[in-house]
């Protein structure tokens, strides 16, 4: 086994992009038809009804609160509280994550308020291998 393998972290979800050089990003594919961009695989253009028209772009790691939550409960060993995100990003794409680098609390969490998307290891978390896992935040721009 080549030690360096399991240097580079895996993805934590498929439309989170690790290139071999430069800075990991989020994927987004997009309606050739209409613009429409979505996350993830898709046949069926849900705004337009294109079938199978998607080309892969690189989503903008910048982009707006749309709406969130404070989420109190949640699995053992999961640290709660913490801000559940839904995010719209400029240029399009609406991601989910957590925004974090802001007190989970309602008087500092607004919605619109612009963030950018960081990457960072998903809290420790490994594979049976012992490989890293790398995920995506919200953090307030
Ligand atoms: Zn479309």
């Amino acid at each position: 086994m080549a030690p360096e393998s399991a240097k580079k972290p895996l993805p934590a979800v498929d439309y989170l992009k690790i290139p071999d050089s430069g800075d990991p990003y989020l994927e987004g594919q997009k309606c050739q038809k209409c613009g429409a961009v979505f996350l993830g695989q898709r046949g069926v253009c849900s705004k337009c009804g294109t079938r199978g028209q998607f080309e892969a772009v690189r989503l903008s790691d910048r982009g707006k609160l749309y709406v969130y939550s404070i989420v109190h409960r949640s699995f053992p060993g999961i640290q709660t509280p913490y801000v559940s995100a839904v995010v719209d990003l400029e240029g399009g794409g609406t991601v989910k994550g957590n925004l974090i680098g802001v007190d989970p609390d309602p008087e500092k969490v607004k919605m619109g308020m612009p963030v950018r998307v960081v990457y960072k290891d998903a809290l420790g978390r490994k594979d049976k291998e012992g490989n890293a896992y790398l995920s995506y935040f919200f953090e307030p721009a």
